[in-house]
């Protein structure tokens, strides 16, 4: 069922951290569409200038390099704050798991301030991570979880964890207007080619005709959201009026085994790949579906592009990415 998004009333200033990232140049775009100024903050550990270079002359674009594990300055005024800034990918925030943490405790604390300074509302990202590998299925935003605080992917976790506890005692405090968005996977144009997650590598390898990498036995499950329907689902949930009082979950409720999935990047490649299976991941959650109905109660937000067709607009996109093939040695 697909459910009308009612757009929301466009903020005039925000700032985007993470905005040269996957999911952040999107908002950008689609904040700048809406005639909102943007001021894109990145570190560029994990975000790529190349994302939103086509708004470098954008009159209402600044982009501006710093780490929001540092105190964050803007000058003027700000009504809206997205706190995108993370890696996302369990490659990329394992790689530096020190860095990935306080991005995520540091981040939501400068970024609560400069919100709090200037009277901006305030979302910050989280993630299905906060459930670890459910005991509960789908996922409702009441579930606690069963993380491994101790595991690989516990700085990623539990730095999530932490960032939620930041923002709800600063809201409990009167002093930010806060939003936290538990983020289900998303794919789409501009994931990295490098980011280690099952789409992005499912189509780079199926193009290059390479065998496509599977964890385990790929049994195990996850539900695949759009870019554009998850942006559309941030900056809802950005402009309810009140604000939730308890974390929203956006993603697409639609789950697929990695093997369904696969065959399906199979058949819209065209690609002949063989699937070569790889060891499990440390503490890798076996199933994982969101349950949306705080989302379609509270914000009226739904996704509605079938993962045919989102995939279709990711391939299309690796395709046009993709290196150029190496000329042949002449004998
Ligand atoms: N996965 C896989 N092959 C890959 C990359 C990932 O089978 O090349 C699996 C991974 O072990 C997990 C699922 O696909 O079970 C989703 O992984 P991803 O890294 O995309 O995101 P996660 O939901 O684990 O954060």
């Amino acid at each position: 069922m697909t459910i009308e998004f009612a757009h929301p009333p466009v903020p005039r200033r925000a700032l985007v951290a993470g905005g040269a990232g996957f999911l952040g140049s999107h908002l950008c775009d689609a904040l700048l569409a809406q005639g909102c100024e943007v001021i894109c903050l990145d570190s560029f550990v994990t975000g790529d200038a190349a994302n939103v270079a086509p708004l470098a002359n954008h009159p209402g674009f600044t982009l501006v390099e710093a780490d929001v594990r540092e105190p964050v300055r803007i000058e003027g005024p700000l009504d809206r704050i997205y706190n995108l800034a993370c890696a996302a990918s369990p490659r990329h925030y394992q790689a530096d798991p020190l860095h990935t943490m306080m991005t995520c405790v540091h981040g939501a604390v400068h970024l609560l301030e400069l919100a709090e300074a200037k009277g901006a509302r305030f979302l910050q990202a989280s993630t299905s991570e906060v459930y670890g590998d459910p005991e509960q299925h789908p996922q409702a935003e009441s579930y606690l979880g069963h993380v491994n605080c101790t595991g690989p992917r516990a700085c990623y976790d539990e730095g999530k964890r932490a960032a939620e506890t930041i923002c709800f005692d600063l809201a409990r405090q009167g002093r930010a207007d806060v939003r936290v968005a538990r983020i289900f996977n998303t794919y789409g144009p501009r994931m990295r080619r490098d980011d280690g997650r099952i789409v992005s590598n499912l189509v780079v390898q199926a193009l290059a005709g390479r065998p496509l990498t599977v964890h385990g036995d790929g049994t195990q499950t996850r539900s695949f959201c759009f870019v554009a329907d998850l942006v559309a689902g941030l900056q809802a949930l950005m402009e309810a009026d009140p604000a939730p009082t308890t974390p929203v979950n956006l993603g697409n409720p639609e789950e697929y085994t990695i093997l369904a999935l696969a065959e399906i990047v199979r058949r819209l490649t065209g690609s002949g790949s063989d699937l070569a299976f790889h060891p499990l991941p440390t503490d890798d959650p076996r199933r994982r579906r969101p349950d949306i109905g705080q989302a379609r109660q509270l914000l009226g937000w739904a996704p509605s592009t079938p993962l045919e067709a989102g995939l279709a607009a990711t391939i299309e996109h690796f395709r046009l990415a993709a290196p150029a093939p190496r000329p042949r040695a002449v004998p």
